[in-house]
């Protein structure tokens, strides 16, 4: 039996995930959910799976999740350190898949701890990579990449560490806009923006698709996990999200890891490893396929992959202030208060701005996050 701890267990990949833990109730036991705002699902899924702990983020809201669990011999905890103690407590695995760097302290506290991270939270490694990477070596912990084209060059590598790879090559399906002009891009609707062709997921992370800003955390995360410099990791535009990334090695040879556009496939793969596990996911059929198709990406008509690279490329704080802006950002955009281009812009302004130095600890990391929203959120508030 693998005891699985959920962090983000209401969110898009923490209930993909208990979709596949209640499939195979033989493998697996969860220990500890935690959620944002969500206590209903919450408290159902806690009392559904025979949690041992359910937090909620939300202190104010830990009255009405012990009313809920009333009768039940599961614990109700909430705040930032409730959150912490979920992360390290008796878990094999923790399934990381809170949303934006709300999730850095917690998968921390996971890694510090030696656990076994299927990390989801891509902001976690974008803006803290080298302390996570530093922290995991000292801890003995291992990091899984759940997303999709992460865990498809996981795939690739067997194993192997990526001395004998010439380069990553990420690929990404171009979004909903991929075919639409700059002029066209100014007035689409955050309705539009979420509305992606090939995944279901959650709001940020499409909007972050609909910019391509999306990619560009992607080749960080990849950077970090992976070890190759920027030069090394290119991005293709595929826009089946059939291939779900390549590696190419030295003498040429190139492995490639294909499926259907189900985030169960690469959440059942962390699950299992270093096993396979079955799922019930819609079998790939190529012949219905048929075509697999690959573009060069446009940086001007998508300007966020040009920052989070140039991001990248200048380290320090910079990732950091890439992150918190377009958290910022994309919350804006879909509470309808800034245009879609105002996205990258606002990013831009903030990376031009920027003169903090490097973090050195978690607590510079979010500090330099927190005073980062400050000032986009100020920002918006002058242009209003
Ligand atoms: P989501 O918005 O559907 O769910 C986010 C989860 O995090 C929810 O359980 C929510 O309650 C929790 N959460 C949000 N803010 C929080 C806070 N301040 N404190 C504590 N908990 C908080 O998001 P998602 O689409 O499931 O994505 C989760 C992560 O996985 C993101 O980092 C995303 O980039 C990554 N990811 C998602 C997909 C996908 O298919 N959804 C694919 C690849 C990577
Ligand atoms: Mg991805």
């Amino acid at each position: 039996m693998k005891k699985v701890a959920i962090l983000g267990a209401t969110g898009s990949v923490g209930q993909s995930t208990l979709d596949l833990i209640e499939a195979a109730p033989e493998r697996f036991q969860v220990t500890a959910l935690t959620a944002a705002t969500n206590v209903t699902q919450l408290a159902h899924d806690a009392r559904r799976t025979g949690a041992q702990l359910a937090v909620i983020a939300d202190e104010a809201l830990l009255t009405e999740l012990r009313q809920m669990l009333a009768g039940t011999n599961i614990q109700a905890a909430a705040g930032r350190d409730a959150l912490a103690e979920a992360a390290r407590g008796d878990a094999d695995l923790v399934m990381a898949a809170i949303v934006g760097c709300a999730g850095l302290e917690p998968v921390m506290a996971a890694v510090e701890a030696g656990k076994t991270v299927a990390l989801a939270n891509k902001e976690a490694l974008v803006t803290a990579g080298e302390l996570m990477i530093e922290a995991s070596r000292r801890s003995g912990a291992t990091l899984l990449p759940v997303d999709s084209e992460h865990n498809a060059i996981f795939q690739c590598l067997a194993g192997q560490d990526c001395s004998q790879v010439a380069r990553l090559i990420l690929t990404a399906s171009g979004g909903p806009f991929r075919t639409a002009s700059a002029e066209e891009m100014v007035s689409v609707t955050p309705q539009q923006a979420v509305a992606h062709p090939n995944w279901s997921m959650g709001a940020k992370i499409s909007v972050d698709s609909a910019t391509m800003m999306n990619k560009g955390l992607e080749l960080i995360e990849a950077h970090h996990l992976f070890g190759l410099p920027s030069e090394r990791i290119d991005i293709l535009i595929h826009p089946q999200s059939i291939v779900h990334s390549l590696v190419e090695y030295e003498d040429g040879s190139m492995l490639a890891q294909l499926g259907p556009s189900d985030m169960r496939v690469p959440i059942a793969h962390t699950l299992a490893w270093p096993e396979r596990m079955a799922t019930s996911v819609q079998r790939l059929d190529l012949l219905q396929v048929a075509n697999l198709t690959f573009e060069a990406p446009d940086e001007t008509r998508f300007p966020a992959l040009r920052l989070a690279r140039q991001a990248l490329e200048d380290g320090g704080a910079a990732p950091v202030v890439l992150n918190a802006a377009n958290e910022v950002a994309v919350a804006a955009f879909l509470d309808g208060a800034i245009q879609f281009p105002d996205i990258a812009a606002l990013v831009e302004r903030l990376l031009n701005d920027m003169t903090e130095a490097a973090p050195r600890t978690i607590s510079d990391v979010v500090q330099l996050d927190a005073k980062t929203r400050g000032t986009a959120a100020r920002m918006m508030l002058e242009r209003a």
